[in-house]
């Protein structure tokens, strides 16, 4: 029998990534640009204790590209996850900032008006069920709010515009309602993410165990049957959270090897554990980046779901290999 090491999956040390020699590199950075909100979500992990979230600290403007500019440069960032707090509340800063990277994601709650950033970007619209479910989540009158900022883009948007919706124990049996009312708007395409409570907490909405959280999978993967060009969650991805495999990938989680996360304290970036902050319980996440990276690239899952084709781009990059195409794309798009 033969012994693999997986040493493209070793988990650069996350207080010192900023600092280690050489740099670790990245495929992208996910920046909370503020930690300002306009709501208050029951369900934020933001807010959650552990976590810098100060919410008058900020980094002004000219400080924070040029600071972002330097860790892309650094890190061999091509992508940016433009985050928050709510980052449209700084719609300004991002209007010049998105021109530092080939690819931006802006994830929002939706009740500030999207901009036409161009085609770099993708929208992703936080909406976590159907109207009653994710109002009592994330406050009265949020989805409508957020489904009359999604039709206001008029039809000839540069951005994409994506929902991501947290499955929960709460909403998993009424998710489909969601994805009805999306499927013929003016949506491209959805996500799901299922949710990551904090190490030690047993909320309602969350399940006890990978293996109870299957029959939300199952939701999840017969709406993918049904609409497999608007659910944009790749199978094996969802197929890898499943009991056997999920705490192989949540070990060596492909998040925190692919995508650095910048938090702000003390006017300063930080880099926490993972987007999720410092206090996350890996062994409970569902978190869509984790999954969908394990499913691009070599891991000990593949041992009991092996890939069905070979792996790709995802695989070349943490192997190194891609990291110069990828930048130079990414100053062709930039330049
Ligand atoms: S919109 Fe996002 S950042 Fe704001 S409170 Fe809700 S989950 Fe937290
Ligand atoms: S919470 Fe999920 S995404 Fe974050 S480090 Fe843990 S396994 Fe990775």
């Amino acid at each position: 029998m033969t012994t693999t090491t997986y040493e493209h999956l070793a988990v650069p040390p996350p207080g010192e990534r900023l600092t280690m020699e050489p740099p670790p590199q990245y495929l992208a950075g996910i920046i909370n640009i503020t930690n300002r909100c306009n709501l208050s979500c029951s369900h934020c992990y933001l807010y959650a204790d552990g976590n810098p979230s100060d919410q008058n600290d900020q980094i002004p403007d000219e400080e924070l590209l040029a600071e972002v500019e330097r860790i892309r440069d650094r890190h061999g960032l091509t992508a940016m996850v433009w985050q928050g707090g709510e980052p449209m509340i700084r719609w300004r800063l991002l209007e010049r900032a998105v021109k530092l990277f080939a690819r931006n994601t802006i994830t929002t709650n939706g009740t500030i008006p999207l901009r036409d950033f161009g085609p770099t970007v993708t929208y992703v619209v936080s909406l976590d069920g159907p109207q009653d479910l994710n109002d009592e989540l994330r406050g009265a009158g949020v989805y409508a709010k957020a489904r009359a900022t999604i039709e206001a883009a008029p039809r000839d948007f540069g951005p994409t515009i994506q929902v991501q919706c947290v499955v929960t124990k709460a909403n998993q049996h009424r998710v489909h309602e969601l994805v009805e009312d999306l499927a013929d708007s003016r949506v491209d395409g959805m996500t799901f993410s299922f949710y990551c409570p904090n190490k030690g907490e047993r909320p309602p909405i969350a399940w006890a165990d990978a293996r109870e959280r299957e029959q939300a999978l199952d939701i999840v993967l017969d709406l993918k049957d049904r609409h497999p060009g608007f659910i944009w969650n790749a199978r094996r991805a969802l197929d890898l959270m499943r009991a056997p495999t999920a705490k192989l990938v949540t070990d060596r989680c492909p998040a925190v090897r692919t995508v650095i996360p910048l938090y702000v304290e003390n006017r300063r970036i930080v880099t926490p554990l993972c987007c999720h902050g410092n206090n996350v319980d890996c062994d409970r996440c569902g978190t869509w980046v984790a999954f969908a990276h394990a499913a691009k690239m070599p891991g000990p899952w593949d041992e009991i779901l092996p890939p069905e084709t070979p792996y790709g781009f995802l695989a070349e990059m943490v192997t190194e290999t891609a990291l110069p195409r990828l930048r130079s794309e990414h100053e062709r798009a930039t330049a």
